[in-house]
């Protein structure tokens, strides 16, 4: 048996996406540059697929959406983009959050190391920001907040009106990285007063390689890739028109589908965490109350996340942990530790992240794999033996 339960980290593309893409990887190779009408089909799919994305998140106008190569670049757009323009009035202060993707912490620390003071709010143990603290770190020098929709790892929905409304009242622009938010729960960026957003191709059933930086009209973004003229100056590079065709159309058919989906993928995600809940010493990360459908992230006390993994994945079930070797270090995930939870327990983590593709047999099988394996990591665990003997206290 194999099951993907890895939606978070990418999606399997649509049918009805590569559909979509096929005739401008094929017949219609055209550059949407050239002047000659060959070319010009290409150009009419662009804007189209522009105004797709505009409608569907809600934009004033199609130019208000740039296509970048993904979510990490629209992230490092948006917020060099607003670092520049602070600095620009002397205001080199900006804030984000503990468990944001690394393309925003890291960028903000190359920030920080060209002399701009970065602010990260603490993340509480629901996994949610908290609106007093996002008022009490904005200063005069405050140039932008960027605070993500839904956490990738945890899958929870932080207050994006509340915090529009702060950072409007301040007057400071709001980035918000809506790569596992958007094509899963309703997303309007007027109504949510979201001045600058990122979105993923690959997090929603289009391919990987292809994202848009939504940017409210009148914001001025810097490019970060300088060359021809694409993207009304703003991201040089021959467009990738395959990859957005067939992102705008992976888009409608998410939005279109998503109450369908979401009432699929909820039953399944509840069961997990039902039977999941049941292995001893076990703990949900996140509150489940302001979540997106997908994302089941729980401890289990006495084991590594990476033997979890490879022993799953043996079981045909791809899963996935923040912990150490996947991010290179020997560090547990930033995201678990910004909620509070101990090193130890962060190591013993798993992610599961579910979407409309998934069935009721591959939950089936998760939930019979996973206590098996926790088990059987738990019996050779000198850690394990030391909890269970009481020579170290259970944390969880
Ligand atoms: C996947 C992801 C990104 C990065 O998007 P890419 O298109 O893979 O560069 C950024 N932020 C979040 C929250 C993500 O889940």
């Amino acid at each position: 048996m194999f099951v993907y339960a890895d939606n978070a980290a990418t999606t399997a593309v649509s049918k009805t996406a590569i559909e979509a893409m096929l005739p401008y990887l094929t017949e219609s190779y055209g550059n949407p540059s050239s002047l000659y009408s060959f070319g010009q089909d290409a150009k009419e799919a662009l804007e189209a697929a522009r105004q797709t994305i505009a409608d569907i998140l809600g934009a004033d106008a199609a130019k208000e959406i740039y296509f970048t190569s993904g979510g990490s670049e629209a992230d490092n757009q948006a917020i060099v983009s607003m670092a520049k323009l602070g600095s620009l009035k002397g205001k080199k202060h900006l804030i984000s959050t503990k468990f944001e993707h690394h393309a925003v912490l890291h960028t903000l620390k190359a920030l920080e190391k060209q002399g701009y003071e970065v602010t990260l709010l603490d993340v509480h143990e629901d996994g949610v920001v908290r609106i007093e603290d996002l008022e009490a770190a904005i200063r005069p020098d405050t140039a932008l907040v960027t605070v993500m929709f839904a956490n990738n790892e945890i899958g929870t929905i932080q207050p994006v009106k509340e915090i529009g409304e702060v950072c409007h009242r301040n007057g400071i622009p709001f980035h918000c990285d809506a790569v596992q938010a958007v094509g899963h729960i309703p997303l309007n960026v007027k109504e949510l007063g979201i001045d600058l957003l990122s979105l993923s191709g690959h997090k929603f059933h289009a391919p990987k390689g292809v994202g848009v930086l939504y940017a409210r009209k009148g914001l001025p973004l810097f490019n970060i890739i300088e060359g021809g003229a694409q993207e009304r100056g703003k991201r040089a590079g021959t467009e990738n028109i395959p990859g957005i065709v067939a992102m705008a159309a992976a888009l409608k058919e998410s939005v279109e589908n998503m109450e369908a989906n979401t009432a699929r993928i909820i039953p399944m995600r509840d069961r997990l965490f039902a039977e999941l809940s049941k292995i001893p010493h076990s703990k949900i990360n996140g509150s489940l109350e302001h979540h997106v459908p997908g994302t089941v992230n729980m401890c289990f006390e006495g084991i590594e996340g990476e033997s979890l993994l490879l022993l799953l994945d043996a079981k045909g079930v791809c899963a996935s942990s923040g912990s150490a070797c996947t991010s290179g270090s020997l560090d547990p995930s930033h995201v678990l530790l910004s909620i509070g939870l101990p090193h130890e327990v962060a190591h013993g983590s798993l992610r599961l992240s579910i979407g409309e593709y998934n069935t009721m047999e591959d939950i089936d099988h998760i939930i019979k794999v996973v206590p098996e394996v926790v088990a059987y990591l738990r019996s050779i665990s000198p850690v394990w033996e030391d909890l269970e003997n009481g020579k170290r206290p259970h944390l969880i």
